[in-house]
């Protein structure tokens, strides 16, 4: 062995890793959208938080927006897998757009959770990160009945009018050990307080971080593919860390910087729900060229779902 970047290395892949069933959906209905009504199909927001995608998608036609208010009236816009509230599709409804929706449908049943707690005169802490677009996608279905919780702190702030009419929500890409923390204190302070069984947080989350902690603890770096802008990449850089092992996210192979992999022979390899698999194929042909790269899987579980497409599309 030597001490420098080149060096023959062990890496263990993560799986599952890369792209659930909720992000292939969200790519697939915006290629077929694409064929058929034709370029440009308008995009709100990054389909999913890869810009490997975005620029893929754009090449072949497709034109991503902040706002609904910059699509021409009458054009067709999808709706991006992190949901929309029901203002925007008010907003989207008021230019008579052509919507399709690439809503996951496991953030469309946090959603539609929501709406029932509402029904029932609940107020709502959700569990979720600022600023995100799931966030805010959910936050926006009773924008005055639902609060925003980051942090155990932000439990001991919350006011409600009845504190036996409480429940909670959380956005579907949290770390599992952080969102325990706040629902044990919600539920100490409220302990009437309604919640989902087991956690919003969806199964594609759950497996990629299960399977990022199981290669962690046996690396002395791991590397995760993902987006800076994607909540789960950086929840598995988060879990990886506090499983013991530095973790560095990487947007793709042109990132790997060989300084990185001084002294560094086992590699925990994984990427986010968002990632393409494929460049997770490309850092391991870069890892290659360092030296000779000896690959294991730790699998941790099988995934097997499909979600359907929007009838319009079918
Ligand atoms: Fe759906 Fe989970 Fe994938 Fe998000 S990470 S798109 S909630 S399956």
């Amino acid at each position: 062995r030597w001490c420098g970047a080149h060096a023959n290395r062990e890496v263990l892949l993560a799986s599952p890793r890369s792209a659930c069933a909720g992000v292939d959906r969200a790519v697939e209905i915006v290629e077929l959208a694409l064929l058929r009504f034709g370029s440009p199909v308008y995009v709100r927001k990054q389909i999913v938080h890869n810009e490997h995608i975005v620029a893929d998608l754009t090449k072949r036609g497709a034109v991503f927006v902040d706002s609904v208010d910059e699509v021409p009236k009458g054009a067709v816009v999808v709706f991006s897998a992190h949901g929309v509230s029901p203002a925007v599709r008010a907003a989207a409804a008021e230019r008579d757009l052509v919507t399709i929706d690439a809503t996951c449908p496991l953030v469309a049943k946090v959603h539609s959770e929501a709406r029932g707690h509402v029904r029932q005169g609940r107020t709502i802490a959700y569990i979720g990160h600022a600023g995100h677009e799931e966030s805010e996608g959910t936050l926006g279905e009773a924008p005055d009945a639902m609060h925003l919780v980051e942090t155990v702190e932000d439990v001991a702030r919350l006011q409600v009018d009845d504190p036996h009419n409480v429940a909670f929500l959380t956005q579907t890409t949290l770390a599992s050990d952080e969102v325990e923390e706040i629902v044990t204190a919600l539920r100490s302070r409220y302990p009437d307080a309604k919640g989902p069984r087991g956690e919003d947080i969806c199964y594609a989350t759950t497996n990629r971080q299960q399977a990022v902690r199981a290669v962690a603890a046996q690396s002395d770096l791991v590397l995760v593919v993902g987006s800076r802008t994607s909540s789960n990449a950086n929840r598995l850089v988060e879990v990886a860390t506090r499983s013991g092992a530095p973790a560095v996210l990487v947007e793709d192979a042109t990132e790997l910087d060989p300084a990185l992999l001084h002294n560094i022979f086992r590699i925990g390899l994984t990427a986010a729900a968002s990632t393409p698999e494929p460049l997770v194929e490309r850092v391991v042909e870069a890892l290659r060229t360092l030296g000779q790269v000896d690959i294991d899987e730790v699998r941790v579980a099988r995934e097997d779902i499909v979600f359907s497409l929007p009838a319009a599309l079918r």
